[in-house]
């Protein structure tokens, strides 16, 4: 829930609360409705407008009750918004990964300041390390080369299509 938006020095800041009863163990799964504390934590997100945008969220931590979880207490998550521990929201990361695909680390930071997504080139650069690598579809051919001795005749060896299941 949204509670307030304020223009700040060149940013915008959003103080926002989590809502709603129930939070499922990270661990477990079991759902939980016991509130243990609650505190704030600041969220980069996307700007708006070309200026940053922080989010002051209000997020509660709960306790796990199921007796035989190795969990006691845990914080909730905003679905498509926050991840543990993370200081940016998924989708401001997702967009610096973009910027540090297509221009790396040293463009991508200048350009990433005047879109007003300011990171430095090695934040660029990890963000992209951390994306998941790309499917390979199914492989129809396999080619593999070798040689008998080495600098004399090569052969080629040709698999036909693996398949996988
Ligand atoms: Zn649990």
């Amino acid at each position: 829930m949204i509670e307030r938006v304020e223009r700040l020095a060149g940013r915008v800041r959003i103080s926002a609360s989590a809502t709603g009863e129930r939070r499922q163990c990270r661990a477990c799964g079991t759902a939980s409705v016991r509130v243990h504390s609650r505190y704030r934590r600041r969220v980069a997100d996307a700007p708006i407008s070309g200026a940053p945008v922080v989010i002051e969220l209000g997020v509660r931590r709960f306790f796990c009750e199921h007796v035989s979880c190795s969990k006691r207490t845990f914080v909730e998550q905003i679905p498509q918004l926050t991840s543990r521990y993370a200081r940016r929201s998924l989708g401001l990361a997702r967009t610096l990964a973009a910027v540090g695909l297509a221009l790396a680390g040293r463009a991508g930071a200048r350009l990433g300041v005047r879109l007003g997504l300011p990171a430095s080139r090695s934040t660029l650069l990890r963000l992209v390390e951390q994306l998941p690598d790309p499917q390979v579809g199914a492989v129809a051919v396999l080619v593999d080369d070798f040689a008998l001795r080495r600098g004399h005749v090569y052969g080629t060896v040709r698999k036909p299509r693996v398949q996988r299941n």
